[in-house]
């Protein structure tokens, strides 16, 4: 038998199914916004950006020098008094990167302390700053036996903290003090005598490669071209 609505409750009826149609809707056009037409802009600033500003903020230097720690990543661990992380100004806008720490610089756990961090502090110096306006570090933080050259390997373990250090200041220039350094941040064979005098870049970094001074404690004579070099500096850091 055929039910008999009747004109109150088909009505009742028409105003439930339009509501449920309604809220189908919306359910449909939000699913729709929280799955593939989502707008991940506008989600970050939903989310306040909390992610996303923790993946672009820069290291902090404190944290990586913890992070390195009791370092053991390479042998030069074991025999080190102390690792010689870096010093300066955090916000820098010049980074002088040396080679290695010497005697000195593992006795006192500073970079360029001894005789060639003494002519080092003259050139900055001569260059109207002082050693706290520029940061100074090295390419590996651990003294090598009888200060001997690097090894590709300990250059490999600890690149990744220079990098960081690097990016953490993000300074407008570079120096690259002599071939381990120029050699290392720029990834090239090329003499430090034909680096020299120019600018390169380093991840968008100007960098500035020249003589180390400790070569320039034996070879007095390249004082002139360091003097050069140095001069360039001054003037980009006028620009
Ligand atoms: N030579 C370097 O390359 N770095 C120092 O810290 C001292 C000497």
């Amino acid at each position: 038998m055929t039910e008999i609505i009747s004109v109150s409750s088909s009505d009742q009826l028409r105003v439930e199914l339009l509501s449920a149609l309604k809220s189908l809707k919306n359910h449909v056009k939000n699913q729709d916004k929280f799955a593939g037409g989502l707008d991940w802009n506008k989600a970050r600033i939903v989310g306040k950006n909390i992610k996303v500003a923790a993946r672009n903020s820069k290291p902090d230097l404190n944290k990586i020098c913890a992070d390195m720690a009791g370092c053991q990543r390479c042998q030069l661990g074991k025999a080190r008094h102390n690792l010689v992380f870096g010093d300066g100004n955090h916000q820098a806008q010049v980074v002088f990167v040396g080679e290695a720490p010497g005697a000195d610089e593992d006795e006192q756990g500073l970079p360029f302390v001894g005789r060639a961090g003494q002519l080092l502090t003259k050139i900055i110096e001569a260059m109207g700053l002082s050693r706290k306006d520029v940061y100074i570090c090295n390419i590996l933080k651990c003294r090598p036996p009888q200060n001997r050259n690097p090894l590709p390997e300990e250059i490999a373990a600890c690149e990744p903290f220079l990098k960081q250090q690097l990016k953490s200041i993000s300074p407008w220039i570079i120096c690259a003090l002599g071939t381990f350094a120029a050699k290392t941040l720029l990834k090239t064979e090329v003499p430090i005598s034909v680096l020299r005098g120019h600018f390169h870049s380093y991840e968008g970094i100007k960098l500035m490669p020249t003589y180390h001074p400790a070569y320039l404690l034996r070879n007095p004579s390249a004082k002139k071209l360091v003097w050069e070099d140095v001069q360039l500096i001054m003037k980009e850091l006028q620009n």
